[in-house]
């Protein structure tokens, strides 16, 4: 469908993101820009869907023939029971953030992984098979990022956490065949910190408004490595400030929101995403 000028009109589809709390999501800003940078007719909208109201969302999307949703916090679990099919990588990663409707059969996806490694290798690493990765967190983002991550072909990934128990669980649980994921508390986060090619931060320490927290002291990083952070409120964390005094290459979390997106786009409109202009969109949003 292409777009009538940039009007709304008969033929203009609809498309959004579910979230509760909702109103601080970048999403429209970034995906009708989208539209309007493809000339796609479509418009994006931001509901506020709370957990008794998800199932009649769920049969307005059939009705309406809403065709594309994202779906955030607190929603990724449970609105899985309600689709008609859940793509490999939701189903492993246990969580969905993209649903496509193909005329009122509603699949779900998750995008968040892999839009992690797209930013990770155009922004910072282009290879990453061989590398030794630890990352640092056991939630729900370091599922999916883990489970694109070994698509990757890494020599090692090692999985450090508060919680030790939460650590060794995702680590059983992605581990496959000779390949084992290591996992440990925090005990060993500077040994694992130092001799890893690649540092992820997956944990909410650094993140507004404790933005002076840090996961890691920046002498504990191998000075060679790439460090990167999920978050990117703010753009540059204490931690990638740390690591780049130390001399490391930095990869904040901005990349990963735009490319989550991107793919999102893609599977609903089959056609590349403009993920410059996206980004673009969403830079002034947080700069403003
Ligand atoms: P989550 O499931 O709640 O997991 C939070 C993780 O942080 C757990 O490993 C937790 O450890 C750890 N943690 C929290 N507070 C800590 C503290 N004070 N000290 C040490 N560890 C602490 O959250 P999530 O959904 O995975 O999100 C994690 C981060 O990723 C958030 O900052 C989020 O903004 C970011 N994120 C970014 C994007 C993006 O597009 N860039 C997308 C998704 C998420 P325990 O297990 O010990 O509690």
């Amino acid at each position: 469908m292409t777009a009538s000028g940039g009007r709304i009109d008969s033929h203009t589809e609809l498309y959004g993101v579910i979230g509760d709390p909702i109103r601080h999501s970048k999403s429209p800003i970034m995906m009708n820009r989208a539209f309007r940078e493809t000339g796609i007719n479509g418009v994006y909208m931001a509901f506020h869907i709370t957990d008794d109201k998800l199932e009649h969302f769920v049969a307005g999307v059939r009705a309406m023939g809403i065709r594309g949703v994202n779906v955030t916090i607190p929603h990724k679990l449970r609105i899985m029971d309600l689709l008609d099919d859940i793509h490999e990588s939701a189903r492993i990663i246990g969580a969905v953030n993209t649903i496509v409707n193909d005329n009122g059969k509603l699949t779900g996806y998750n995008t968040d992984g892999i839009g992690y490694v797209r930013s990770l290798k155009e922004e910072a690493s282009p290879q990453l098979a061989g590398k030794r990765i630890t990352v640092i967190g056991a939630g729900g983002a370091a599922r999916g990022i883990i489970y694109a991550l070994l698509q990757e072909g890494p020599e090692r990934v090692r999985i450090v956490n508060r919680s030790a128990q939460r650590a060794e669980e995702l680590a059983s649980s992605l581990s496959s065949g000779s390949f084992i994921i290591e996992a440990s508390s925090n005990d060993r986060l500077q040994e694992w910190c130092g001799d890893a090619d690649i540092i992820i931060n997956t944990t909410s320490v650094g993140m507004f408004p404790n933005v002076d927290q840090s996961p890691v002291p920046g002498e504990w990083l191998n000075p060679g490595a790439v460090v990167s952070d999920l978050i990117y409120n703010p753009l540059q964390t204490a931690f990638l400030h740390a690591a780049a005094a130390r001399g490391c290459q930095t990869h904040g979390g901005l990349g990963m929101f735009i490319y989550q997106g991107a793919y999102a786009f893609e599977y609903w409109t089959g056609q590349p995403a403009p993920a410059a202009a996206m980004r673009e969109e969403v830079l002034a949003a947080l700069q403003g």
